[in-house]
Protein backbone atom coordinates (compact mmCIF):
# COMPACT_ATOMS: atom_id res chain seq x y z
CA UNK A 1 0.00 0.00 0.00
CA UNK A 2 1.20 2.96 -1.10
CA UNK A 3 0.92 6.40 1.37
CA UNK A 4 -0.17 9.70 0.51
CA UNK A 5 1.22 12.70 1.65
CA UNK A 6 -1.01 14.84 3.69
CA UNK A 7 -0.58 18.77 3.38
CA UNK A 8 -2.29 21.48 5.95
CA UNK A 9 -4.76 23.90 4.17
CA UNK A 10 -1.87 26.34 4.35
CA UNK A 11 0.42 23.73 1.84
CA UNK A 12 2.21 22.81 4.49
CA UNK A 13 3.41 18.54 4.75
CA UNK A 14 2.35 17.57 7.78
CA UNK A 15 2.04 13.80 7.67
CA UNK A 16 1.63 10.61 5.52
CA UNK A 17 -1.72 8.46 5.61
CA UNK A 18 -2.69 5.39 3.80
CA UNK A 19 -4.40 5.96 0.81
CA UNK A 20 -7.61 4.27 2.40
CA UNK A 21 -7.33 7.34 4.84
CA UNK A 22 -6.52 9.66 2.06
CA UNK A 23 -9.43 8.49 0.25
CA UNK A 24 -11.69 8.76 3.25
CA UNK A 25 -11.06 12.29 4.04
CA UNK A 26 -11.33 13.26 0.71
CA UNK A 27 -14.71 11.57 0.26
CA UNK A 28 -15.94 13.12 3.79
CA UNK A 29 -14.75 16.44 2.29
CA UNK A 30 -11.86 17.03 4.78
CA UNK A 31 -9.18 17.18 2.36
CA UNK A 32 -8.97 17.54 -1.43
CA UNK A 33 -6.89 15.91 -3.86
CA UNK A 34 -3.65 18.01 -5.19
CA UNK A 35 -1.74 15.32 -7.33
CA UNK A 36 -2.91 12.26 -8.48
CA UNK A 37 -1.40 8.21 -9.42
CA UNK A 38 -0.63 8.51 -12.86
CA UNK A 39 -1.80 5.17 -12.98
CA UNK A 40 -3.05 4.23 -10.12
CA UNK A 41 -7.06 4.38 -9.52
CA UNK A 42 -9.36 3.88 -6.70
CA UNK A 43 -12.62 1.44 -8.02
CA UNK A 44 -15.71 0.59 -6.75
CA UNK A 45 -19.25 0.19 -7.46
CA UNK A 46 -20.13 3.92 -7.21
CA UNK A 47 -17.27 5.40 -7.61
CA UNK A 48 -13.73 5.28 -9.76
CA UNK A 49 -11.24 7.95 -9.29
CA UNK A 50 -7.24 8.85 -9.82
CA UNK A 51 -5.61 7.43 -6.24
CA UNK A 52 -4.95 10.17 -4.86
CA UNK A 53 -0.89 11.10 -4.11
CA UNK A 54 -1.24 14.27 -2.35
CA UNK A 55 -3.89 15.91 -0.38
CA UNK A 56 -4.69 18.86 1.17
CA UNK A 57 -7.04 19.91 4.22
CA UNK A 58 -9.95 22.20 3.66
CA UNK A 59 -9.20 22.87 7.44
CA UNK A 60 -6.32 24.29 8.73
CA UNK A 61 -4.91 21.94 11.48
CA UNK A 62 -2.79 24.00 13.96
CA UNK A 63 0.37 21.56 14.72
CA UNK A 64 1.95 21.71 18.38
CA UNK A 65 5.26 22.02 18.83
CA UNK A 66 5.43 18.85 20.41
CA UNK A 67 4.70 16.10 18.32
CA UNK A 68 3.91 13.61 21.24
CA UNK A 69 -0.36 14.06 20.83
CA UNK A 70 -2.31 14.77 24.67
CA UNK A 71 -3.28 11.72 26.05
CA UNK A 72 -6.88 11.18 26.19
CA UNK A 73 -9.01 7.85 26.78
CA UNK A 74 -10.46 8.99 23.16
CA UNK A 75 -6.83 8.64 21.64
CA UNK A 76 -6.19 5.63 23.10
CA UNK A 77 -9.39 3.76 21.59
CA UNK A 78 -8.32 5.58 18.24
CA UNK A 79 -4.70 4.27 18.88
CA UNK A 80 -5.70 0.46 19.49
CA UNK A 81 -8.11 0.61 16.94
CA UNK A 82 -10.69 -0.24 19.55
CA UNK A 83 -9.56 -3.55 19.72
CA UNK A 84 -8.99 -4.86 23.26
CA UNK A 85 -5.36 -5.28 24.60
CA UNK A 86 -6.25 -9.14 26.32
CA UNK A 87 -8.35 -10.63 24.04
CA UNK A 88 -8.94 -8.74 20.59
CA UNK A 89 -12.20 -8.55 20.60
CA UNK A 90 -14.24 -4.97 20.99
CA UNK A 91 -13.03 -2.34 23.31
CA UNK A 92 -15.23 0.44 24.78
CA UNK A 93 -13.03 1.04 27.69
CA UNK A 94 -9.29 2.00 28.36
CA UNK A 95 -7.46 0.82 30.85
CA UNK A 96 -4.61 1.52 33.14
CA UNK A 97 -1.58 -1.70 32.77
CA UNK A 98 -0.52 -0.38 36.67
CA UNK A 99 -3.52 0.68 38.03
CA UNK A 100 -3.80 4.06 39.37
CA UNK A 101 -4.22 2.93 42.77
CA UNK A 102 -0.29 1.59 42.89
CA UNK A 103 1.14 4.63 41.20
CA UNK A 104 0.27 3.86 37.34
CA UNK A 105 -0.09 7.82 34.86
CA UNK A 106 -2.67 8.52 32.25
CA UNK A 107 -0.19 7.87 29.71
CA UNK A 108 0.07 6.87 26.39
CA UNK A 109 2.83 3.86 27.93
CA UNK A 110 0.52 2.79 30.79
CA UNK A 111 -3.46 2.51 29.24
CA UNK A 112 -4.81 0.20 26.41
CA UNK A 113 -7.85 -0.15 24.92
CA UNK A 114 -9.73 -2.98 26.87
CA UNK A 115 -13.32 -4.87 26.76
CA UNK A 116 -15.47 -4.37 29.65
CA UNK A 117 -15.50 -7.71 30.79
CA UNK A 118 -11.55 -7.81 31.07
CA UNK A 119 -11.10 -4.18 32.29
CA UNK A 120 -13.78 -5.37 35.17
CA UNK A 121 -11.61 -8.79 35.38
CA UNK A 122 -8.14 -7.16 35.80
CA UNK A 123 -9.54 -4.43 38.54
CA UNK A 124 -6.80 -3.36 40.89
CA UNK A 125 -4.13 -5.54 39.25
CA UNK A 126 -1.07 -5.21 36.92
CA UNK A 127 -0.98 -8.12 34.30
CA UNK A 128 1.13 -10.22 36.08
CA UNK A 129 -0.55 -10.40 39.03
CA UNK A 130 -3.79 -10.99 37.13
CA UNK A 131 -2.29 -13.39 34.98
CA UNK A 132 -3.38 -11.45 32.16
CA UNK A 133 -0.90 -10.84 29.40
CA UNK A 134 -0.84 -7.93 26.55
CA UNK A 135 -1.40 -8.57 23.41
CA UNK A 136 0.69 -6.06 22.49
CA UNK A 137 2.50 -3.24 24.05
CA UNK A 138 1.16 -0.08 24.57
CA UNK A 139 3.08 3.14 22.47
CA UNK A 140 3.01 6.51 21.57
CA UNK A 141 0.33 7.82 18.94
CA UNK A 142 2.19 8.06 14.98
CA UNK A 143 2.10 11.48 13.99
CA UNK A 144 -0.61 10.26 11.48
CA UNK A 145 -3.07 9.20 14.26
CA UNK A 146 -1.99 12.24 16.37
CA UNK A 147 -2.80 14.39 12.99
CA UNK A 148 -6.44 12.15 12.83
CA UNK A 149 -6.86 12.68 16.35
CA UNK A 150 -6.72 16.28 15.75
CA UNK A 151 -9.23 16.49 12.97
CA UNK A 152 -11.65 14.48 15.54
CA UNK A 153 -11.71 10.87 13.33
CA UNK A 154 -12.32 8.01 15.08
CA UNK A 155 -14.04 5.89 12.57
CA UNK A 156 -11.04 6.36 9.95
CA UNK A 157 -10.83 2.53 9.60
CA UNK A 158 -14.43 2.17 9.09
CA UNK A 159 -14.06 1.95 5.20
CA UNK A 160 -17.27 0.82 2.84
CA UNK A 161 -16.29 -2.60 1.24
CA UNK A 162 -16.50 -1.49 -2.12
CA UNK A 163 -13.17 0.96 -1.16
CA UNK A 164 -11.63 -1.75 0.73
CA UNK A 165 -12.04 -3.90 -2.35
CA UNK A 166 -11.29 -1.25 -4.93
CA UNK A 167 -7.50 -0.33 -2.95
CA UNK A 168 -6.07 -3.82 -3.36
ZN1 LIG B 1 -11.05 -8.18 26.31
Amino acid sequence: MRDTLVLNASFEPLSTVTLNRAVVLVLQDKAVVEQTHPELRMRGAAVDIPAPRVIRLCRYVRVPFRRQAPWSRRGVLVRDRHRCAYCGSRATTVDHVVPRSKGGSDSWLNTVASCAEDNHRKANRTPDEAGMPLLRQPFEPTPADAMLLSLGHDDFDALPDWLSKGAA
